[in-house]
Parts: C-alpha cells; structure tokens; sequence
C-alpha cells in the first residue's frame, strides 16, 4: 500500500508543472489570494509549483478544482519558547500579580512575556491536491524541476513585500523619490528621546495630535501643513525649520518596519529618500529594528507582519478598550492608508455591502476566471471576509482593562495596490 503511494506520488511530482520564480514573478508566500490567512495562521499557506499562488486551507481546493494544479508548497510558521538562564542569582524578576490569563492564544497576554526568549519555525513540506498527502521537503530524492521551484518559492521577495516597497515610493506623489543630499546632517545632542505615547506639536498653545513631523537635526516635533490628502496642520513644522534651517522632517506614523518613511527636505522642497533615516531616528531613541525584535520576541503579541508599533501607536493616540470578534477587526496602517482603512470600515457597516461581498464572497470566488489580486470583486470580498468573520479578531478568554493585547487584524495590502493602480493621487 505505502510502495503504491509512493510510486503514485513520484508520477504526480514527475508530470506535475513547476516553475522557478524569476525576478519579475510575484511569489504571494505571504499570504492567501482570498483571506487573510498567513503562514503564520491557523492551517498555513499553500503556494502552487506552477503559478506561485499561495491560499489559505479553505481556499487551496478551489484552485486545484479550477486549474488541476496538484502539488503545493505548504507553509507554516510557529514560534518555539527557547529556554533563557537567569542573570543573577537574587535578581530574579518579580512576578507581576497578574489574573488567569489566556496564555499563548491570540490576542492572550503572557505575563513572563519579558523573561522568555522565542524562536522562529518555518516548516516547508509538499502537500498533494485533492488528498492533501503531505511530507517533508528536502533537497533530495525528488524531481529536480520540484526541488528547485520550492527552494526558489523560499527563496523569492514575496508579493507583498513587492507592493509595500512599490507603494512607499509612490505614496507622495507617484514620483519615485530622489536621494536627499542632506542625509549627513549633524544632529543635535541635545539629549531628546522621543516616546511613542502621548505625542503633540510642541508649539507653544498648539494641540495637534495628527500630522506630525519629527525634525531629523534636532528630534523637535511640530504639526505639518495642511496638504491635498487633507490632514490637518498649522505649519508649524516650516515654520520651526524657518527659524532653524534644518532640512529635514519624517512625518511620523508614516515609518515602517523595513526603515522608510515620509520624508520631506525643506530645502530641496520635496519628499525625499532618506538612507540614513534608521540612524537618524535611533538618535532620537527610536529603535525601528529594536521595535520589530521587542514585538518578535512577545511571541503571543507578534505576527510575522511587523507593522511598526509606532505606526499603530501613531493612529490611536490613546487607550482604547479592546473589542474582539466579527465586525471588529482591525485594519492595519499600511502607510498613508487611514484615508483607505476608514472608508472600508464604513462600507462594511452597511448591510448591502457586507450582504454582496462577505455572504456572497463564496460565489464571487468561484465565478472568478481573472486574476484575483487583480479582480475588484474578489478583493472586496477578501475585505470584507477578513473584517465580517471575526477569523482575525479572536478574543482572549478574559480581558482586564487597561491592558494591552495584539490583535492580529488585516493588512489589506492587494487592496490598496489594487484601487490604488494608476491613482498616483491616492495615498
Ligand atoms: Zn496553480
Ligand atoms: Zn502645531
């Protein structure tokens, strides 16, 4: 029986059609074409040999119903706790009182978070359509064309990642932003840190909370400019760089976890590329990769989308209760993207809408004959499942006040390239 399988599993892989993914090839490893499942997420991702799609479990059985593509790559990411020695004897941390806790659940809240150490697992294995026959990959014993599609697949830029950098230099005007020759400024010691909580124009009697810019020289912050995308501002950011002749200013929210951001030149009169923003920012004690490590390392915190804590921070401003379940899931700030993510939560408050696009999602998945990432329809149904299921926005078993919890949420970034193609207006 097992010599049967096994013979019948090496025809498969031998006439099965695999592809290396070239430069050009979009490798959607990160997440499903039509849900918000991840590697990272429940059952994994399967990403086809022949085209590079990858789905979720519940949608890896259409495409092969539709295109008879049989052999998948099968994703899944995990964290493991690594054990850590303490530093010293009689210094051992105090436990925090801290209640019954869903620990190591979504959104759950571990209390030793501080004290532990996690490690990341990327398990790789061939998984074959329709009987989901699975086993591991390696780089030996099997059909050299299926070897290398899979080490390529593993190997590739993803799709997302693709798009982010693709809508980074696209966010300010569709022009690709040109080097600032300011990126040797000097910086102030002047002893600033800045901390994400509780951040306003430090003009004198101005309040603004939103549209805030950081000057690179000396860490101050002011409000920016009121601007075409409509964000408020008393230009009190030129007007500091007026007085003081320093060049250069991130708007804050807008860092992302891979070290860019909005940055505009006074002097050059532009938004510009900054290489040394990393440095720049870590002057002022913002650590972007210290931000990613803290939220990798909270294991039940993190996702494997590091959208910057900051970034998140930026958007809220203030202590919010967190609520869970269908209808309120998060959307993350993809950059520039409040504008999107708040229309698409009032879209999908209407009834007609959630109607068409989340009941009726199946249907618009199967009459699909396009590409989906490319298919208006499919990814307002891949919104609207992703915020009406709740699949993304699992509560812990008890929530205390006051405390904070992850909340996985959605990144709708197909969504925003998608709407956003050709609309170089559309931040
Ligand atoms: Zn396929
Ligand atoms: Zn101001």
């Amino acid at each position: 029986m097992e010599r049967y399988f096994a013979l019948a599993v090496k025809q498969i892989l031998e006439n099965c059609e695999a592809n290396v993914p070239r430069d050009h090839d979009r490798v959607y490893k990160d997440e499903c074409l039509y849900s918000f499942d991840s590697p990272d997420f429940q059952g994994g991702l399967f990403i086809c040999l022949k085209t590079f799609a990858g789905f979720g479990y519940d949608h890896v059985e259409r495409h092969h119903r539709k295109t008879r593509c049989s052999v998948f790559l099968h994703m899944l990411r995990y964290k493991i706790e690594v054990e850590t020695k303490m530093t010293q004897v009689g210094d051992a941390p105090t436990k925090r009182k801290v209640p019954r806790l869903a620990i190591g659940v979504d959104g759950g809240f571990d209390p030793d978070v501080e004290n532990k150490k996690y490690k990341t697992i990327e398990e790789h294995s061939i998984v074959i359509l329709p009987s989901f026959r699975s086993f591991q990959f390696r780089t030996s014993g099997l059909p050299q064309k299926v070897i290398d599609s899979i080490k390529g697949i593993i190997e590739a830029k993803s799709a997302n990642y693709l798009d982010e950098i693709q809508s980074m230099s696209n966010t300010w005007d569709g022009k690709v932003r040109q080097k600032t020759g300011y990126s040797d400024i000097e910086q102030l010691n002047n002893g600033k840190i800045i901390t994400p909580s509780g951040l306003k124009c430090e003009y004198d009697d101005c309040d603004e909370v939103n549209n805030l810019w950081l000057n690179l020289t000396d860490g101050s912050i002011f409000c920016g400019q009121k601007f075409f995308d409509r964000s408020w501002g008393y230009g009190h950011a030129t007007l500091h760089y007026e007085e003081t002749k320093y060049p250069l200013a991130v708007k804050l929210g807008t860092i992302t976890k891979d070290g860019k951001g909005d940055v505009y030149s006074y002097p050059e009169n532009d938004m510009v590329e900054n290489p040394n923003l990393v440095k720049h920012l870590s002057h002022f004690g913002i650590n972007i990769s210290a931000l990613e490590k803290t939220e990798k390392s909270k294991a039940e915190l993190a996702s494997n989308q590091k959208v910057g804590e900051w970034a998140t921070l930026q958007e809220s401003g203030s202590d919010l209760k967190p609520i869970f379940g269908p209808g309120y899931t998060g959307i993350h700030n993809l950059g520039n993207s409040c504008y999107m993510s708040c229309i698409i939560q009032v879209l999908f408050s209407i009834p007609d809408f959630t109607n068409k696009y989340y009941l009726g999602s199946k249907d618009i998945f199967e009459m699909c004959q396009t590409n989906p990432t490319e298919n208006f329809d499919v990814q307002m149904a891949k919104v609207a499942h992703g915020l009406c299921s709740g699949k993304y926005s699992t509560p812990p078993t008890e929530v205390v006040e006051g405390k904070n919890y992850w909340h996985r949420g959605i990144r709708p970034i197909t969504f925003k390239s998608l709407i956003g193609k050709g609309h170089p207006e559309a931040l």
